[in-house]
């Protein structure tokens, strides 16, 4: 990979981990803009698909948005929770839970690939009112 494409994901990286929630890449280009002025949306693409494959981020499929890893890293898929209400994305790894899933798949000579599992709801600190809005 060039310099400048390792470059480009670590801002990528680096602009999610700031925003701490879901970004769409229209968004990380907007916020890459002033860094970089003349990058191009494929450009973004691309380090997102990479950034992707590497576990270093996630797609939230449902939201058609990116996030940063928070676990550090892991084998499996992780469950998504999406708070509705504030737009938080929180992260959990259930390697149990994503074999079960694949067991009861199975049975039916399904071949799972890839989980996607996002569960959208009402986070703890919009559930109890604490959050200030
Ligand atoms: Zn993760
Ligand atoms: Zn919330």
């Amino acid at each position: 990979m060039s310099k400048r494409g390792e470059q480009i994901q670590a801002d990528v990286l680096a602009v999610l981990r700031r925003h701490g929630g879901p970004l769409s890449a229209y968004d990380v280009l907007r916020e890459l803009h002033a860094a970089h002025p003349r990058i191009a949306p494929p450009t973004v693409y691309n380090a997102l698909a990479a950034l992707t494959e590497r576990g270093r981020v996630h797609r939230v499929e449902s939201l058609k948005a990116y996030i940063a890893c928070q676990c550090g890293s892991h084998q499996h898929a992780s469950i998504l929770s999406i708070c509705d209400d504030c737009g938080t994305v929180a992260e959990r790894v259930a390697p149990d839970l994503l074999e079960s899933i694949s067991g009861v798949l199975a049975e039916t000579g399904f071949a799972p690939l890839r989980h996607v599992i996002e569960v959208h709801g009402v986070c703890a600190a919009c559930g109890t009112g604490q959050a200030l809005s």
